[in-house]
């Protein structure tokens, strides 16, 4: 059972059409998504559109300058892509495993501060390029592409919630 790492409650296993996500459904709604899980997520997977709408919809109860978070998994610090403009999320990654954690109040930001297309890869690219050694591990092609799909993925999905609130 894994425990959400902003308000410790213990998180529900959803399968999305052979995604598997966890969702804080009993505390903050946040979502973890596994770097694996985050690889088979395609456009099929509608029904995560329902743990999406939950998300949107809750308001964020922690604070949004909240303090790092601990990987669900690995229990060591995850680090917070910050960035100035509005219109992109502070995702929360592990380096270690690969993980994200999505909170509640980020989705919504994202509602309100829709992405197009040419900004959602420039958004994946500084995600990609703000990643430790990462730009060094370049020559490593396959570790880049995997990444670089897992990210796409998410960004994809997340920009889903634009549609999902109805507007
Ligand atoms: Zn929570
Ligand atoms: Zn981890």
């Amino acid at each position: 059972m894994m425990i959400c790492p902003v308000c410790h409650k213990e998180m529900t296993e959803e399968d999305f059409g052979g995604v598997m996500v966890d969702i804080c459904k009993s505390g903050c709604k946040g979502i973890w998504f596994d770097w694996c899980e985050l690889v088979k997520l395609d456009e099929k997977n509608e029904g995560l559109g329902k743990a999406l709408k939950e998300a949107i919809e809750y308001p964020r109860t922690n604070n949004e300058d909240r303090q790092q978070i601990n990987c669900p998994k690995c229990d060591i610090p995850m680090h917070i892509h910050k960035y100035q403009s509005a219109k992109e999320i502070n995702v929360d990654e592990c380096y270690a495993c690969g993980g994200f954690f999505l909170d509640s109040g980020e989705l919504r930001n994202v509602r309100d501060n829709f992405m197009g297309e040419e900004e959602e890869r420039e958004y994946c690219q500084k995600l990609l390029d703000d990643m430790p050694g990462f730009k060094e591990a370049q020559a490593d092609s396959e570790k880049r592409k995997s990444r670089s799909d897992a990210l796409m993925n998410l960004t994809r999905y997340v920009r889903l919630s634009y549609y999902m609130a109805g507007r």
